[in-house]
């Protein structure tokens, strides 16, 4: 994995160089409206430290940030009214999970039914992949 690179788009939105809609910021996290909404509820949940992504930041951070980060995550769900009807939390690592952005973020989506859990990928017709574990 390379370093971080600070002109990510999101740190630029943690300095305050971009705008975003903001829905909750703590002390080491901010949850902000995806640009590009993949359900009536998208949001994105991101640490204030320079992380890469979840594994950067699991070896990384302090156990504060990490508490704070994943009770961010719980207290958006909440705060959005989804913890009734469900919602999805999930956070693309690298290459496979095609990470775009590379700065840590969590995705929570909502507000209608998701299905299934993976969507998008190229599952061969064939059958060719086994499931590990
Ligand atoms: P990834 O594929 O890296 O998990 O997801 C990156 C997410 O960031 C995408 O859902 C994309 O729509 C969102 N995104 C990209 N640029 C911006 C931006 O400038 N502002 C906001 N709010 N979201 C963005």
């Amino acid at each position: 994995m390379e370093n971080y690179n600070e002109n990510n788009i999101f740190a630029k939105i943690l300095r305050g160089e971009l705008p975003c809609q903001k829905v909750l910021e703590t002390k080491h996290a901010l949850a902000f409206h995806d640009i590009n909404p993949q359900a009536p509820v998208h949001v994105l949940v991101i640490p204030k430290g320079a992380y890469i992504s979840l594994d950067d930041f699991v070896s990384k951070a302090s156990n504060d940030q990490i508490v704070e980060f994943w009770r961010t995550v719980g207290e958006v769900a909440r705060l959005l009214n989804l913890t009734g009807s469900g919602f999805r939390v999930l956070s693309n690592h690298s290459a496979d999970a095609h990470q775009e952005v590379f700065h840590l973020h969590v995705h929570i989506l909502g507000g209608r039914p998701l299905g299934p859990m993976l969507v998008g990928g190229d599952i061969p017709p064939d059958g060719t992949w086994e499931p590990l574990g």
